[in-house]
């Protein structure tokens, strides 16, 4: 008997630390992945829907010849944008750009049957594995592509690897606006993983690449609030302050400090874990 109710003893302890661990996991999980997961839409203009959040940021843009749909999200979201796409565009063709491969920017494709699908131009086999069939893309940009769509022109670059190996800016010429895709994560830190292709100093030169070609009114980022020119650069500012920290420990909490109030996705992004990704990666 004494040893049954050691045992038992034993076996509440655990489940209460489970307990706390969960309650507690989920309390410090929940508020960053909130802040992911949640849309909101706003209108830029009469014509250009932002639909920010569940998955990566989405844009509806109606013009006279088509309407373009950037990044198609996730889950029940991807279909709420396609639900609000489809409405938009009462019968005119749909066309989708993809800003880069990963599933919170493309997992909602397949709603668009029919419709091209453009991507950057991806190793075919590696896409092969990395996407659902349903999802899969139809056109793969190779540089640059334009689509002339009557009152606007929406210009296609594929800007190589950065934050994947092929990822793919959308500007709109004369409204001025930039979808960057996940080259851009505003006041987040990024999510970096080597099997996508993840490479700080590309990444940094890509973003250049942009600081320099385009006037930029407003900028789209993949993830997080909108804004302007500033955004770059303050991405270029993270990647410069982290690949310093990497180098220099000593230095590492006073620059880490800098970006605090940057989300956090626990177990995913972090500055810790840029500076870590940094080092291992040797860029
Ligand atoms: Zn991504």
């Amino acid at each position: 008997m004494k040893n049954i109710s050691k045992t038992k003893k034993i076996l509440i302890g655990i489940a209460l630390i489970l307990l706390l661990l969960i309650t507690g996991g989920s309390m410090y999980l929940y508020p960053a992945y909130m802040f992911f997961f949640q849309t909101e839409t706003q209108l830029l203009d009469k014509d250009l829907t932002l639909v920010l959040g569940g998955g990566g940021n989405s844009g509806i843009l109606v013009t006279d010849k088509a309407v373009v749909v950037i990044d198609t999200k996730m889950g029940g979201d991807a279909e709420g944008l396609f639900k609000l796409a489809h409405e938009k565009a009462a019968g005119k063709t749909i066309l989708v750009i993809n800003t880069h491969y990963h599933g919170d920017h493309v997992n909602g494709n397949h709603f668009y049957k029919g419709s091209r699908i453009y991507i950057g131009n991806y190793d075919r086999g590696f896409l092969k594995k990395e996407v659902d069939p349903d999802d899969m893309p139809t056109d793969f940009v190779k540089d640059s592509l334009f689509l002339d769509l009557g009152n606007e022109t929406i210009m296609l670059y594929d800007l190589g690897q950065a934050h994947t190996f092929h990822d793919v800016v959308v500007y709109l010429k004369n409204r001025k606006v930039l979808f960057s895709g996940d080259l851009i994560f505003h006041h987040i830190n990024p999510f970096l993983k080597n099997e996508s292709g993840a490479n700080v100093d590309k990444w940094m030169a890509s973003l250049n690449v942009i600081l320099n070609k385009f006037k930029l009114e407003k900028v789209v980022p993949g993830h997080g609030t909108t804004g302007g020119k500033e955004m770059v650069q303050s991405m270029v500012n993270y990647f410069g302050d982290m690949k310093v920290a990497a180098k220099d420990p000593a230095r590492a909490s006073e620059l880490k400090a800098k970006y605090k109030d940057w989300v956090e996705l626990p177990m995913m992004t972090s500055s810790q874990a840029t500076i870590d990704y940094i080092r291992k990666a040797g860029h």
